[in-house]
């Protein structure tokens, strides 16, 4: 650890760094060894690693907590939070969740017998509905989809009250340490895809769990040894590099989401337009992730939409400089049931608009142009215009 004297995690984060004290470079560079000599305090790559333990430690300066376990994706954290559960637990999941994460409780419930409860934790009243024998509470806010709020204090409350032993786990990857720190509401977990804003260009893949436990901290570093789930050192090396303009990043999707926001409800082809609550208190800011729902006559043309689209790439990846769009029906909650989804109220008027960096009114232009594309009502109304100024 360097010597820093600050309060802002920012500076701090920027000047992480283990210790390079003998050949004393810049930046950490990469350690692309598996082995460590027998008296090094890494032992071996699949413990830890310096790049590892350098990157831990600023997502740790972000969130403002005591340790950083990083793990190669955004499910392998979810995976690594779940090795605390025992055959037979009951798990409290908020129906509002990413998909595979939903699946990957469906299936664990299936190997471990566990017993699942789904509620809207966004709903006061589920609260009460939180069964007496919880051990885990699992759930994303602003959730996935529909950018709802969860007060994680109100989670963890009831969950203690009724279990002291239960753990408040929540995935803050779209809220980011930036804009949410759970662990200072009452969550016990917090962890993140690192694959989305931490790396932010959509070129490594990685996850982070976040604990202020100790005992929590120990048990998840022997599950990620003996489950050889370490994040490798080039990908730790490639993130932690990210995360130097983290903080800016955020700030600049952050500015242009709250603009765009406003611009995408004035558009006839829209007809909701999705934001999470900022709060000021759990909620400080909030990122580039937004949900808008397409008028209904224009929703069976979402693929030519999305292909006219020049800015905005396809796909499941999302949080990068550059713009994304995805349709989460057969995106990211593509592994749901068609009832399962219908359930959380997901259709396929449902968009999903990730803002990059780029300037926002070049982002207006391509979503006006590719909405007029598809929007034949819009053509029909213009039409005498454009012919009378053909003929002029
Ligand atoms: N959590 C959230 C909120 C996600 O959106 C995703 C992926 O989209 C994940 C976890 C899984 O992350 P990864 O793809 O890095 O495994």
């Amino acid at each position: 650890m360097p010597r820093i004297h600050t309060d802002d995690p920012l500076t701090a984060a920027l000047h992480q760094k283990i210790d390079n004290s003998i050949t004393r470079p810049v930046v950490t560079p990469l350690y692309q060894n598996s082995a460590f000599t027998a008296d090094s305090p890494y032992f071996y790559t699949r413990l830890n690693n310096p790049n590892c333990e350098e990157l831990e430690q600023v997502v740790a300066c972000f969130e403002e907590a005591s340790h950083g376990i990083t793990v190669t994706t955004g499910m392998a954290a979810i995976s690594l939070a779940s090795r605390l559960l025992a055959p037979g637990d009951h798990v409290v999941l908020n129906s509002l969740i990413y998909g595979c994460t939903y699946k990957f409780f469906q299936r664990l419930s299936r190997s471990l017998n566990l017993k699942i409860t789904v509620l809207d934790l966004s709903q006061p009243a589920s609260l009460q509905k939180i069964p007496a024998d919880v051990r885990m509470v699992f759930f994303e806010t602003p959730t996935n989809p529909f950018l709802k709020s969860i007060s994680i204090s109100a989670v963890a409350q009831r969950a203690k009250a009724l279990n002291p032993s239960s753990l408040i786990v929540v995935d803050n990857t779209w809220a980011t340490p930036m804009f949410q720190k759970p662990l200072q509401h009452g969550a016990d977990i917090s962890l993140y895809s690192a694959t989305k804003y931490f790396s932010g260009h959509s070129d490594v893949m990685g996850g982070v769990v976040v604990v202020d436990r100790q005992d929590l901290a120990e048990q998840l570093r022997d599950e990620r040894f003996y489950s050889g789930a370490i994040l490798d050192p080039h990908s730790a090396w490639l993130i932690r590099r990210s995360m130097q303009t983290f903080a800016l990043r955020m700030q600049s999707h952050q500015d242009s989401t709250s603009l765009l926001a406003k611009w995408l409800e004035s558009l006839p082809q829209i007809t909701r337009v999705y934001q999470p609550h900022v709060d000021g208190r759990q909620l400080t800011g909030y990122g580039g992730i937004l949900f808008c729902d397409l008028r209904q006559d224009l929703v069976e043309r979402y693929t030519e939409f999305s292909q006219a689209l020049r800015l905005f790439d396809t796909g499941t990846a999302m949080a990068c400089v550059t713009s994304m769009i995805a349709q989460p029906y057969s995106g990211s909650h593509a592994s749901m049931s068609a009832d399962e989804k219908a359930e959380m109220g997901l259709g396929k008027e449902l968009i999903r608009l990730c803002f990059g960096l780029e300037n926002i009114e070049d982002l207006k232009r391509d979503i006006q142009n590719a909405l007029e594309k598809i929007d034949t009502t819009q053509i029909e109304h213009r039409l005498p215009q454009e012919v009378s100024s053909v003929s002029e």
